[in-house]
């Protein structure tokens, strides 16, 4: 007899948009995070708020996770991950093994991979600009951490800066580090930070040095203009070539390629705008389900632009940034798609499609 579950890997928010989505289809699905509980990155890193609205990711997510563990379709497995996989489209048999190594098997006709992204690591190859050396260089990550505890401060003396400036594209369009394509969020997340520190830290100057500033839709007035127009965030068109302590002072070192000259900026603390990587786990589902990656390490789909979901193995679909860098507006709708997709296939297994036109 065919199943009638979808297997759904990773509770970020493409894994629960998923697994909502299938549910409301009237399908059943079987929800796997390999952490304890469900949010992805936003979360388990702390985000402080969503652009554009400005909406606390905490509550967000709170709102997500509660609607998930409402739903009577959806069984949720923390502390899990896929270890074993086999069969075809309509007809698989997963085994799942939680954190205590108890082993489960189930059937499904359908896998949606959700399994997310990691930050770069910016002292992996990009030490010039001291991440593990200064204690006042943080990245995006840190800021959305301090943000969300309401407290902007220098790490080294806990006093609130007087000027920062955040350092775009590290990790991201860089032949150098392997890292070719954009983060597509980071031009938008350090706006939305600049922002927030203005508005916490009022006579603290802020700086954004960028190659070119990558908005897309309404983040360009609503987060790009607003930074400058309303709160006076400068941003400076320039390469940032190392940064270097002089006092007690940070100094950014580099060209304004606007002006064309050499800058020596002090600053109190510098933010490295980290772009988006597969995280671990994509990069393991890819080899336990035999789905391959595509040229920047992601989970290749298929059909692009017109079907970003479905994966060359039949029966496969990838939502959210295991496909690549995505904000949370394509995260979500791809996961609504892979969820058609998936109920689309339950449905054909159990002879209840109906045909289109
Ligand atoms: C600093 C920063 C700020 C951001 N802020 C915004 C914003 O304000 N607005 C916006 O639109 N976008 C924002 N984004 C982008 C947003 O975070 C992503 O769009 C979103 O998190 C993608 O969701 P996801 O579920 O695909 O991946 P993730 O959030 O990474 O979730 C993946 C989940 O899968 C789990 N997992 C991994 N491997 C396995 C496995 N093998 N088995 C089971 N589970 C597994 C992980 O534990 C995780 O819970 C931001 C990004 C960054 C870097
Ligand atoms: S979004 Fe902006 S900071 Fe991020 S990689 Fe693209 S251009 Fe660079």
């Amino acid at each position: 007899m065919p199943s009638d579950s979808v297997l759904v890997l990773g509770g970020g928010p493409a894994g629960m948009e998923a697994a909502r989505g299938i549910a409301s289809l009237g399908s059943k699905v079987v929800l796997v995070e390999l952490r304890e509980r469900l949010g992805g990155t936003p979360d388990s890193a702390s985000y402080s708020s969503f652009a554009l609205d400005h909406r606390k990711v905490s509550d967000v997510l709170t709102a997500m996770r509660e609607e998930i563990e409402r739903s009577p379709l959806i069984d949720v497995r923390l502390q899990s991950r896929l270890t074993a996989f086999e069969g075809k489209a309509g007809d698989f048999k997963a085994t799942l093994t939680n954190i205590k190594g108890t082993s489960e098997a189930v059937d499904c006709a359908a896998v949606v991979i959700a399994t997310g992204f990691q930050h770069f690591d910016p002292g992996r190859e990009t030490q010039m600009y001291g991440y593990y050396e200064y204690e006042d260089v943080i990245t995006l990550v840190d800021a959305e951490r301090m943000l969300s505890a309401g407290k902007f401060v220098r790490p080294s003396t806990g006093e609130p800066p007087k000027a920062v400036c955040f350092i775009q594209c590290v990790g991201s369009r860089d032949r150098r580090i392997g890292n070719e394509y954009c983060s597509k969020v980071c031009c938008g997340i350090s706006s939305k930070e600049a922002i927030e520190v203005r508005e916490l830290v009022p006579d603290c100057k802020v700086f954004i040095f960028y190659i070119d500033m990558r908005m897309y839709g309404f983040w360009e007035d609503q987060l790009y203009w607003k930074a400058q127009e309303e709160h006076k965030v400068q941003f400076i068109r320039g390469i940032v070539t190392e940064v270097i302590r002089r006092g007690d002072k940070l100094v950014v070192k580099g060209e304004d390629t606007t002006m064309g000259r050499p800058v020596e900026a002090p600053m109190d603390m510098v933010v490295l705008s980290v772009g988006m990587e597969p995280s671990r786990g994509t990069v393991e589902m890819s080899k336990v389900l035999g789905v391959p990656l595509e040229s920047h390490g992601f989970i290749a789909a298929n059909g692009a632009p017109l079907d970003t979901v479905t994966t060359p193995v039949p029966g496969i679909f990838v939502a959210g940034a295991a496909a690549g860098p995505k904000d949370l507006e394509d995260t979500v709708g791809m996961a609504g798609l892979a969820a058609a997709r998936a109920v689309a296939l339950v449905r054909r297994q159990a002879g209840t499609a109906q045909p289109v036109g």
